[in-house]
């Protein structure tokens, strides 16, 4: 296990990860994440300890990160400010650019980039929406959104 320093000095360089080391490890992060209420396996006070210790490996390969579903419950309820829904999307962020996208996340981008929809919209869908006499969803915005994904080079972070 690799200790690296200076990785919480990275974090609070970057918008969003400024507070982190006023985190004293109170643990009200987790004691209202929905997502630590379903697996113990997330769990935004100990991915931050682990950021603080300088397991930047470890924690940038934790799959579990992107379960976060930036409901910012720990942001409303954070005593020191730490703003720690923040804090996940960065470690999110600084995991991406190292390659490490789970599957699932990136193949949920790709349809975003294709359709402008994060769901699928198939054939049988739009036929079933036909018949309950609603509206067929169509693909407004895409060429935008692909626009931005190119200038900002996420199409090929997400392998498009
Ligand atoms: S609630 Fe704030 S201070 Fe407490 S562990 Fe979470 S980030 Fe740290
Ligand atoms: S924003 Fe993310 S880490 Fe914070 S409480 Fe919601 S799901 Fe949990």
């Amino acid at each position: 296990m690799k200790l690296n320093p200076k990785f919480k000095d990275e974090i609070t360089k970057i918008h969003g990860g400024e507070k982190i080391k006023l985190c004293y490890q109170c643990g009200t992060c987790s004691g209202s994440c929905p997502i630590t209420f379903i697996t113990k396996a997330y769990n935004p006070r100990g991915f931050i300890q682990m950021a603080l210790l300088g397991l930047k490996e470890e924690v940038l390969t934790n799959k579990n990160i992107w379960l976060c579903t930036g409901c910012y419950s720990c942001y409303e309820r954070c005593p020191q400010g730490v703003e720690p829904a923040y804090v996940i999307r960065v470690l999110c962020s600084l995991a991406a650019k190292t390659g490490n996208i789970p599957a699932a996340t990136k193949a949920g981008a790709q349809t975003i980039l294709k359709q402008g929809l994060l769901a699928q919209v198939t054939d049988f869908v739009q036929k079933q929406r036909e018949k309950l006499g609603l509206s067929r969803i169509g693909q407004t915005g895409v060429e935008e959104v692909q626009k931005i994904a190119k200038k900002t080079g996420f199409d090929k972070l997400v392998g498009l």
